[in-house]
């Protein structure tokens, strides 16, 4: 899906966490939801999807606070307690086995382009999004558009 190597490593403004993805993300998506654009400050929010497993504190300890979310059902923002810099999520449609990392969070946040554009709907007109670049204007079938290796059930989650 990308050419990163792995493990890809990141972690909050202060360095008090530091983390790693130990391998390619299920799917990654770049949200204009006016949800993401209000929590991110921006334009849009760049997620990488990954098992929650694949995810390795390397230093200190992330807190977990509970957020509401577009879907109605909350998310669990992961942050340093420090700096509050946010560093994942967990959405109750996904549940605790999957996690949404924030890839600007990375130290090579170019690393993880968006395989999908959603909620383009919401997207602010001075975003354009290249050529035949893979969008929807909500949310999407996973099993429509994630390639095969993220589907495979041997990854064992829980989709919709
Ligand atoms: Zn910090
Ligand atoms: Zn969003």
């Amino acid at each position: 899906m990308t050419a990163a190597s792995y493990p890809l490593s990141g972690g909050c403004t202060c360095r008090a966490v530091r983390f790693e993805m130990q391998s390619a993300p299920l799917y990654v998506h770049c949200c204009h939801c006016t949800w993401c654009q209000r929590e991110s400050g921006a334009a849009f929010a760049l997620n990488a999807m990954i098992e929650s497993d694949r995810v390795r504190l390397l230093e200190g300890e992330v807190e977990v606070v509970d957020t509401p979310s577009h879907s109605g059902r909350g998310q669990k923002i992961a942050r340093c307690p420090r700096c509050r810099i946010a560093l994942w999520s967990n959405y109750a449609g996904a549940g605790d086995s999957v996690r949404f990392v924030r890839v600007g969070a990375l130290d090579t946040p170019d690393a993880l382009p968006p395989d999908i554009h959603i909620f383009t709907a919401s997207k602010q007109r001075w975003v354009s999004l290249p050529a035949g670049a893979n969008a929807v204007s909500e949310y999407y079938k996973a099993s429509e558009h994630w390639p095969a290796d993220s589907l495979d059930p041997r990854r064992a989650l829980q989709k919709k």
